[in-house]
């Protein structure tokens, strides 16, 4: 590792008491931690189990860890703890389960499993509107962040109806309970509530973990600020690093003042601050800066970077989100021919989850290998892996596994008994359980008549749609076959609330439309490529989506903002720069664009070398095409060093479809070759 400058070495080297590290993007703060940990083990003989480092993320641990195993001893590092507030949460809740008052065995119920759990205490409740079990779940997730226990929230509801959430927090917490699990809050309040009830436990731990590191403090919500606190006691082994104008989970109840309130809890405090950015061009660095400006400030962080003034950042504007992605895609393409780089070597960010779908099937579309973190792929989805089964079975009656997955998606009273014996008939006869179900013969001979008549229905049935999609137009049979299935009436039984469900139909709705597109683009090369073609190429691609999530082969990084903090790419692609999407609609009427500027600056600060930002003048919004403003961001960026691509004349636009055309054109030669 480079050699440290001498305010670094300064962080790393001060163990006399708290420390806190204040800097901009890029400045080294992280690697003061991962150096820090070193200096403590190496140079001052804290055992590697006296020391816990917290990041943000689990991929975050991961790196930290090996850049830790590269400067120290392997053997020095033993029970070192590297890893999030929620590992560390329960790490603790593990050895000290039966004060907690909690069973071997427990479980933990993630955000899914909660809701469903608070539906169905609220089912029980009867009066309160099902719509807001999300909310509610929003709001004792806070009040869990806040250490507040439902005790007290109850005595401070002011409201009949905030009694009512009250009741509700203190109902679903001893349903927990009883089903012996924590919720993901938990994991950090429950061992703050042990310690302070349990002086003698808390000693224990105290005289176990004598130095504490923070990465991306200003992050850290009142519940695991407390837990920090709480275990460090009067003693001075803290380090913590952080970035006010990173703070960008306040929805979880992190605040930029954090930072502030750190020197009023510990009055001694030591602040070092560092100003060289060793990541990006000062093009880049300059970007970030003018825009964080516009924010108010409580420290004043200059930074400047040695790396170069740079390539301008380029903004590049779209007829719509289609041409978007696809801009993004083949840019990704020609760019990697050009430098000879990699795909790992680029990285696309945007603001939610949802933006990533149009982009994959692009990226799939130019058969550019990606890999998506800190997100649910669409590929992965229950819903999109529901409707792939079905296509599977449509176009290949000899895949068991996706009769398996679907044969009661929705329900159709086939049992496991019958589906057993089913098996055993399949077996005997050497052929598949899509196929036996349309042996009447078979089936009449070895069930009951209702049951040989729900086998052979769904036979029947599946073999029409292929039928169909035979003679006539695929899609066409394909969406008549979702219609029959009453796939969608099954989402909304089964899903937590009617938006949620209405949101997984949308993916299987768009896995259709994907299914269209690339039976279209298949067609331009080959015009007898036919539904089968087009979903073993859809197929291909989810079975390399489920390679190893941690497999870091050379693909193209797509994650969302919150997700890329911490990290760095040479190349990096901003998606979406529109009002509404960033800044997010729901900030803007919250009056809160500070926090959305903030993300902005964490996504601009993620690129070391090559800087693109995108949007669209049109986008599709519930079926309808909407006008879009580009985002008030982009007029926040300093004018000089920014190259605006088609925003301007007629004959630009002309141009940039013309080049557009050709990239197009010869990417496509290249592919063919
Ligand atoms: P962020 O705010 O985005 O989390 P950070 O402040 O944690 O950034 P790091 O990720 O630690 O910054 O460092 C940014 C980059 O600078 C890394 O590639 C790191 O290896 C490099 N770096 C840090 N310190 C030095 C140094 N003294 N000399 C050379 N490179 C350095
Ligand atoms: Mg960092």
């Amino acid at each position: 590792m480079s050699k440290l400058n001498p305010r670094q070495a300064e962080a790393v080297k001060y163990i006399d008491g708290p420390l806190l590290v204040l800097a901009g993007a890029g400045s080294g703060k992280t690697s003061v931690i991962t150096r820090k940990i070193a200096y403590l083990i190496e140079e001052c003989g804290y055992p590697g189990q006296a020391i816990a480092a917290v990041t943000f993320t689990n991929k975050a641990a991961r790196e930290m860890k090996e850049r830790v195993a590269q400067l120290v001893d392997k053997k020095k590092i033993r029970g070192l703890m590297v890893c999030t507030f929620h590992t560390l949460g329960l790490t603790i809740i593990r050895r000290e389960l039966r004060t907690l008052g909690y069973r071997p065995g427990f479980s933990i119920f993630d955000q899914s499993d909660a809701l469903a759990l608070l539906k169905e205490l609220m089912m029980k409740d009867g009066d309160i509107d099902m719509d807001h079990v999300e909310m509610i779940q929003n709001m004792i997730s806070n009040w869990k962040n806040e250490l507040i226990s439902p005790e007290k929230a109850l005595s401070m509801a002011g409201s009949q109806g905030e009694q009512q959430i009250a009741a509700i927090y203190q109902h679903y917490n001893r349903a927990l309970k009883a089903y012996n699990a924590f919720d993901f809050d938990d994991l950090i309040l429950q061992p703050s509530l042990l310690f302070d009830e349990h002086p003698d436990i808390l000693q224990r731990w105290r005289a176990k973990l004598r130095y504490l590191l923070i990465d991306e403090y200003q992050d850290t919500n009142g519940a695991q600020y407390q837990l920090i606190q709480t275990l460090l006691g009067n003693r001075g082994g803290l380090t913590v690093v952080g970035d006010d104008d990173q703070s960008i989970y306040a929805w979880r109840g992190a605040r930029p003042e954090n930072i502030a309130q750190l020197s009023k809890d510990y009055p001694g405090l030591h602040v070092v601050k560092l100003e060289q950015n060793y990541r990006s061009t000062s093009r880049i660095l300059k970007a970030a800066n003018h825009l964080i400006d516009h924010n108010p400030h409580d420290f004043n962080k200059k930074l400047w970077s040695e790396m170069g003034y740079g390539d301008p950042i380029r903004v590049i504007r779209t007829a719509n989100e289609d041409a978007e992605c696809e801009r993004v895609a083949t840019e990704i393409m020609d760019q990697r021919l050009r430098t000879g780089g990699r795909y790992s070597d680029f990285a696309v960010l945007y603001r939610g989850n949802h933006q990533s779908r149009l982009l994959e099937m692009k990226l799939q579309q130019f058969q550019v290998p990606y890999i998506m973190s800190g997100g649910t792929s669409f590929f992965s989805r229950q819903e999109v892996k529901d409707s792939l089964a079905y296509l599977r079975l449509l176009v290949n009656p000899t895949d068991d596994n996706a009769f398996l997955r679907i044969i009661n998606v929705p329900r159709r009273k086939i049992g496991p008994s019958t589906l057993e014996k089913l098996a055993g008939i399949a077996v005997q006869r050497e052929q598949s359980l899509f196929n036996t179900c349309g042996d009447a013969h078979a089936l009449n001979a070895n069930f009951p008549p209702e049951a040989a008549k729900r086998l052979f229905d769904f036979h029947d049935w599946i073999s029409g749609v292929r039928q169909r999609a035979d003679e006539g137009d695929p899609i066409a049979a394909v969406r008549a076959m979702i219609d029959e299935s009453d796939y969608e009436n099954w989402l909304h039984q089964n899903a937590s609330s009617p938006n949620v469900a209405e949101k997984r139909m949308g993916n299987v709705h768009s896995l259709v439309d994907q299914l269209k597109q690339t039976l279209g683009w298949l067609q331009e090369d080959d015009p007898d490529a036919d539904l089968e073609a087009v979903i073993n190429r859809l197929l291909l691609r989810d079975m390399l989506e489920q390679q190893e999530e941690e497999d870091d082969s050379d693909r193209v990084q797509l994650l969302t903002i919150h997700a890329s903090k911490g990290l760095e790419y040479p190349n990096v692609f901003l998606l979406g720069w529109e009002e509404e999407i960033l800044p997010h609609r729901s900030s803007i009427e919250e009056g809160n664009v500070e926090e959305e500027r903030r993300l902005a600056y964490v996504a601009i600060t993620r690129a070391k070398r090559n800087l693109t930002i995108t949007l669209a003048a049109k986008r599709k919004q519930f079926g309808e095409w909407q006008t879009c403003q580009p985002s008030r961001f982009l007029d926040e960026l300093p004018e000089e060093d920014i190259d605006k691509l088609g925003f301007g004349t007629d004959t630009e636009k002309a141009q940039n479809k013309e080049r557009g055309r050709e990239t197009l054109a010869s990417l496509r030669d290249l592919l063919k070759k």
